[in-house]
This record gives C-alpha cells, sequence and structure tokens, in this order.
C-alpha cells in the first residue's frame, strides 16, 4: 500500500496537507525527523501513518494524560489498533494492554515519558524486547527551556537515543523559534534529521483587532450572530473567567469558566461538555487549550492582551482546525498594556524581565498596526508574506486616508512645546483646551494650548498612535508612557514632509473570500 491509498483507506482523505507526504516517506526510510506545523496542521498523521505502514510498534510520547485517551479513541474508530498506559489506570486493564502488545496486536502506544523513564518503570525493558518502528514525540517544544512551556519531564526523552539506537524519532511541535528548534534537535540527539517547517499560516482565520470600549458590549455585538458557533474566550484573570461566563450565561449564552484553580472534576466536567458540543463557550485561562483536539471552533476572543505573540498565536490557532472559516478578536485598550508591563517589572531577574517587556511591545505594535496583521505574525516567525492578505480587519476594510500634516504639526508641536514630558492624556487635554486643574497654568498660557479643540478626544487619541506606529512619535525607552519626539518628527514640523492619516470611520467591508487551506 503507498501512503496515498493508506491516507484514503485509514483516515478517508483524499490528499496530504502541506509537507505530511514527505514527512511520511522520510519516516518510512528510517530517518530522523522533526516536524513544525502550526496547530491544526495536521501533525499527527505524519506518525500514524507510518505506524500502519511499518511492521511493529509506534511509541508515541505525549505530555498530557488527559488527552491519551480522546486521542486513542479517535483512533480507534477509525479501525486503528491503538492504546495508552498511564497512572490513572488499574492494574487489569495495564495488564490487558500489556497482553496485547505481546501479541503484537496494537500498533500505537501513548505515553507518557515518565512512564517510560520512570525509576520504578520496568516499562523500557519490556518495550524494547518488542519490535518497536517508531518513537514519535508530541509537542517536542517541552523538551527546551527556550520554548514556553519546558516540562522538566521530558529532559528525560534524552536517553531515547541510547535506549533504541536504531529506531527513527520524529519530533513534532506547532511552537518552536529556532533557539527551541536547535535544543529539540540537541536533547533528543536527533542523527541528522530531515527538518520540516510547514508554513505557520492560517489562511482560514481572520484576525481583528478593537479597541476596548465596554468591552462586555463588544462582546455581546460580535456573539450576537454566532450562538450556534462554538468559540474559546481567554480573560487575563481567573476571576474574570468566571464573572464573564456567569455574565454571558445571564444573556442566554451557553457558557462555562476554565481555569487552573477550578477542581479538577469541574475542570474535566467543563472541558468535557465543550468538546462535545454541550456548551458552546469556553471562558478560560491560557491554562485552557493545549493539546486539545476540537476542530470546529469557530472563533477565539481574547479579552485581554495576551503577553508575547507565540501565546497569542497558538491560541488564535485553536480556531478553524477543520480548515473552515474562523475568527479571532483580540479586544485591546492601551491600558492593558500598561498594566501587563507593571506586572513584569514586579520579576525579579532582569534579563527575564528585559525580554518579556519586549515582547510585550511587540504585541502592543501589533495590536495597533495600519499594516496587514497576518503579514506582521508570519514576518515574526521568520516566513515571508503578501503584504495584503484580504482577511484582516486591516486589509478587508477601505480606509480613508487623508492629509494630516496640520494635525500632526499640532501634536508635534504640543509635545514639543510640553518638553516632551508628558503622556498622550494630558497631551491631548492640553491640545483641546481642557479648563482642568491638571493642566499646569504656565501650560495655559502657551499658544498651542487648545489648538486641537475641534477634535475629540478619542480622535485624538487614535491619531497619536497612528502617529507613533508610522514613527512620528515614540514613547520614552524607559517604559513611561511619555510622548517624544523622533528624527522623523522635524521635516514635519518645518513642513517639508506630508502625513497621512486615516479617517477613523470603516467605509467599506469587504466580504471575505477564503484562500485554499
Ligand atoms: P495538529 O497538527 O494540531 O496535531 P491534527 O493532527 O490534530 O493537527 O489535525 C488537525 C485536523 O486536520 C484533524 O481533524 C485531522 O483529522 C485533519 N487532517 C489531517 N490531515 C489531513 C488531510 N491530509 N486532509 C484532511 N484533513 C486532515
Ligand atoms: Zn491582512
Amino acid at each position: 500500500m503507498t501512503p496515498l491509498q493508506a491516507l484514503q483507506k485509514y483516515f478517508g482523505y483524499s490528499e496530504f496537507r502541506h509537507e505530511q507526504e514527505d514527512i511520511v516517506k522520510q519516516v518510512l526510510a528510517g530517518h530522523d525527523v522533526m516536524a513544525l506545523m502550526p496547530t491544526g496542521g495536521g501533525k499527527s498523521l505524519c506518525y500514524q501513518l507510518p505506524a500502519l505502514l511499518m511492521d511493529g510498534l509506534t511509541i508515541v510520547i505525549s505530555p498530557l494524560i488527559a488527552l491519551m485517551k480522546d486521542q486513542v479513541d479517535s483512533l480507534n474508530v477509525n479501525g486503528i489498533p491503538a492504546a495508552f498506559l498511564n497512572s490513572a489506570q488499574n492494574p487489569d486493564e495495564q495488564r490487558d494492554i500489556i497482553n496485547r502488545l505481546n501479541r503484537r496486536e496494537i500498533k500505537l502506544l501513548y505515553l507518557a515519558p515518565e512512564r517510560l523513564f520512570g525509576s520504578e518503570s520496568k516499562l523500557i525493558n519490556f518495550l524494547k524486547s518488542l519490535p518497536v518502528s517508531q518513537i514519535a514525540i508530541d509537542e517536542a517544544h517541552c523538551i527546551s527551556h527556550w520554548g514556553h512551556d519546558f516540562r522538566p519531564e521530558y529532559l528525560m526523552l534524552s536517553g531515547l537515543k541510547n535506549e533504541f539506537p536504531k529506531v527513527p524519532v520524529i519530533a513534532l511541535t506547532a511552537t518552536a523559534d529556532k533557539l527551541t528548534q536547535k535544543d529539540i534537535v540537541d536533547k533528543l540527539a536527533l542523527h541528522n534529521p530531515a527538518i520540516f517547517v510547514a508554513s505557520f499560516n492560517r489562511a482560514n482565520i481572520t484576525y481583528r483587532v478593537i479597541l476596548k470600549n465596554k468591552s462586555f458590549y463588544q462582546l455581546l455585538d460580535f456573539l450576537k450572530n454566532r450562538t450556534e458557533d462554538a468559540g474559546i474566550i481567554y480573560c487575563l484573570s481567573r476571576k474574570s473567567t468566571e464573572t464573564l461566563a456567569a455574565n454571558l450565561k445571564d444573556e442566554g449564552f451557553s457558557a462555562e469558566a476554565y481555569h487552573a484553580g477550578l477542581d479538577n472534576a469541574t475542570k474535566a466536567r467543563n472541558q468535557e461538555a465543550f468538546l462535545r458540543d454541550e456548551v458552546k463557550i469556553i471562558v478560560a485561562t491560557i491554562a485552557f487549550g493545549m493539546g486539545i483536539n476540537k476542530s470546529n471552533v469557530r472563533y477565539v476572543v481574547h479579552m485581554d492582551m495576551p503577553k508575547n505573540i507565540e501565546g497569542y498565536y497558538q491560541e488564535t490557532g485553536r480556531a478553524g482546525r477543520d480548515g473552515l472559516p474562523s475568527d479571532a478578536v483580540l479586544y485591546y485598550s492601551p491600558g492593558d498594556v500598561m498594566k501587563l508591563k507593571g506586572f513584569v517589572t514586579l520579576e525579579d531577574n532582569e534579563e527575564q524581565s528585559r525580554v518579556m517587556l519586549r515582547k510585550l511591545d511587540d504585541m502592543a505594535t501589533y495590536s495597533e498596526l495600519h499594516t496587514c496583521r497576518r503579514k506582521f505574525l508570519l514576518n515574526y516567525f521568520d516566513e515571508e508574506a503578501p503584504d495584503n492578505c484580504g482577511s484582516c480587519d486591516i486589509c478587508l476594510s477601505e480606509y480613508k486616508k487623508f492629509d494630516g500634516t496640520l494635525i500632526a504639526q499640532k501634536a508635534l508641536s504640543a509635545v514639543a512645546r510640553l518638553n516632551q514630558r508628558f503622556g498622550s492624556g494630558y497631551v491631548v487635554d492640553f491640545l483641546r483646551g481642557s479648563k482642568s486643574d491638571k493642566i499646569w497654568n504656565d501650560h495655559k498660557q502657551l499658544k498651542t494650548y487648545g489648538i486641537g479643540a475641534d477634535i475629540s478626544k478619542a480622535q485624538w487619541q487614535r491619531y497619536l498612535r497612528e502617529m507613533q506606529a508610522y514613527g512620528y512619535l515614540k514613547t520614552s525607552d524607559d517604559g513611561f508612557p511619555v510622548l517624544k519626539l523622533t528624527p522623523k518628527s522635524d521635516a514635519v514640523l518645518k513642513g517639508t514632509e506630508k502625513v497621512e492619516l486615516t479617517e477613523s470611520q470603516i467605509i467599506e467591508e469587504k466580504t471575505t473570500e477564503i484562500p485554499p487551506f
């Protein structure tokens, strides 16, 4: 049977996706492989198909015991003999699986790393007595300190190549930058591996960022026509997941909360209900989601700004794993950035907090983009992308541009006259000629005071953000939200450079056309 025939026979799919076919062929040829594919890209098939085509047993290492059952069940439904061994099983169940392994009745065996290598475990010696033809390591980034989900028990896997020197190893992950990739190869001691990095583009996901303004009502508006759809809503705090879930229930939605502080029974119940479509909405902290195999999640909403692009992309990637059109919505507020930065500066490790601050800035930049969001995300992961994706809020909208030079000059001279020592709130109030006591009396004497009274507060804030995005203004390097001039400001003030600004009203939103997955 060829790989393609096996794909059709066992999985009912007509063709391979991405680089699945090449990966399968490499494994069948006995090579070590490392494969990076986005969530929903179809990683499982890369080892499941070879498992069926090779004699002998495939061992699958997976971090989450809770997920093994789902994976094994869905293989069994397709008539593929798979099983798992874990500490939650009673001795009889375990013995039964050992017997079936002895009778060579099982093709795929799922294990947690500590089960394979645990000190009391005789399992490894038993498995070495079986004809093992492949070892697959799911979520391989967990072996690296540089990955964002390091798991110490994964380090045990560095002994794998010693124990099974002749068995090809395939390492799979959806999230690993260059550093993490190298670390995975080193720690697993992969031998001259074939490395596959699939495109991380999730063409069926439309990305939107909406400026936060009474976000609960904004959310209700978004959910209005989606009552039948499954979705995940992420919040920063445990408390807010519970409050939001309760509020959504009050509005008649089918919603449950999920966070690490809930007892195990509640967590399991809410997750199960969501997987079975009995609950439509899970309101969760980022504790929810890793390895969740639910293909029909139609939207992922972030009520608060995530801490970094990696996490954000991973979380939004849980939408649309079936390839159908799906939405990723982020409610953004510059205040969130300040709040998160505040938390970060409390960290004692200086190097760590510097990295975290930089990542927060990247996330803020993404949120305030005036160019294609998909391009930014893909570039972030070192992938090329066209300027216009046709399916993010920026590319879908025809914003009208206008000559905003005069507005920019007013803003820049205000910043200059205030000696570059004030934040945007003060600058705006000053421009609008606010009578408030907060404005210093000296400032009320300046010529620039009140020169922008014709423009609303919110509008000014938008223009200031846009000017920052174009580099005409910046915030202070020391992390304070103080507006500063940049080398580009001068030409604008002198009138030698024109500034194009965007009219805030969206003129038209085109309907989405989904490019092929
Ligand atoms: P992940 O990379 O996140 O582990 P999965 O292996 O769970 O992704 O696959 C995601 C979904 O895509 C699953 O529903 C799977 O059955 C489906 N899938 C995988 N490969 C193909 C294919 N070649 N054609 C159609 N659907 C596929
Ligand atoms: Zn775009």
